[in-house]
């Protein structure tokens, strides 16, 4: 078994982060198999090293201990670069125009798992439109979902505790694959290194079911194995919504400078216990 914990080095970690490495290590640990960090910095924009090494303070606190050095998505765009390259040779991509402002001028697009529907407004231009354009204007790539789904056929995945579930990736519409600021998504850049990482058993929180949907046919389109999933529940504050990145209060560096025990933390977590305001929410 491999587990990962991959934070995004945006922001700090807080009560929620623990919760998900603590379930992706233990789970690791107790099989006897391989815990690893990731660090999910394709966003150069947001991404600060000072998160990073803050991050990697926050989990030894918490008395975790990984396998090898931390593995960097900024370390892999060459990989992320040839998967869209092999998917637009295969005609499932489309470089897209449209700007924020275009899309939601058009807003009488169905809402899907994450927002708005991308309209396809792109997907129809002409082959010599695009050329034209793509010299031209900045531009992300999309996945033509219609042809990727058709292509893939119905696709299911393992999720633990409740058996096989069918991805439903045609809800989420030409996903963005590689923004106009970023060299891929979250969607591309975590399938393929999940499975580079030889990751078995994929544990993150209940907020990102709806992504295995895309994660299973990404896997379907680029011949990648299909780990299993768990998708635990969240961290909830006072208010009942899970805990964000704003949420200062609750960081992992605040409860560690206060000087709470990380090993005592990080037992009660793992036996369910939060501390006083927080709670477990499947979403
Ligand atoms: N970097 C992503 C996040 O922090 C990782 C999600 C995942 O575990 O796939 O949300």
């Amino acid at each position: 078994m491999l587990t990962r914990f991959a934070p995004s080095p945006t922001g700090e970690l807080h009560l929620g982060h623990a919760y998900s490495a603590l379930l992706a290590h233990d789970a690791a640990r107790a099989a006897g198999g391989r815990f690893r960090i990731r660090i999910d910095d394709i966003d150069g924009g947001r991404s600060r090293e000072s998160h990073v090494a803050a991050a990697l303070a926050d989990l030894a606190w918490l008395g975790l201990a990984w396998d090898g050095a931390p593995v960097r998505q900024s370390a892999h765009l060459d990989a992320y670069a040839a998967a869209l390259a092999d998917l637009a040779a295969r005609g499932l991509v489309y470089p897209c125009f449209c700007t924020r402002a275009d899309i939601a001028a058009s807003l009488a697009a169905p809402h899907g798992p994450a927002g708005p529907l991308y309209p396809g407004t792109c997907r129809r231009l002409t082959a010599a439109e695009r050329e034209r354009r793509r010299a031209a204007e900045p531009h992300c790539w999309r996945l033509d979902m219609g042809r990727a789904a058709a292509l893939a056929g119905p696709l299911r995945w393992e999720e633990e505790g409740q058996g096989v579930r069918l991805a439903d990736p045609a809800a989420h519409g030409d996903i963005v694959l590689a923004r106009k600021d970023a060299p891929a998504s979250y969607h591309l850049a975590s399938t393929i290194d999940d499975a580079a990482m030889g990751v078995t058993h994929v544990v993150r929180g209940a907020d990102l079911i709806a992504s295995t949907d895309v994660h299973r046919l990404l896997q379907a389109l680029l011949a990648l194995p299909t780990p299993r999933y768990r998708h635990h529940a969240l961290v909830c504050g006072a208010d009942g919504r899970r805990l964000a990145k704003r949420d200062g209060a609750a960081t992992l560096a605040m409860l560690r400078e206060k000087g709470v025990d990380g090993g005592a933390l990080a037992n009660d977590l793992r036996a369910g216990r939060l501390p006083a305001g927080y709670s477990l929410r499947m979403a």
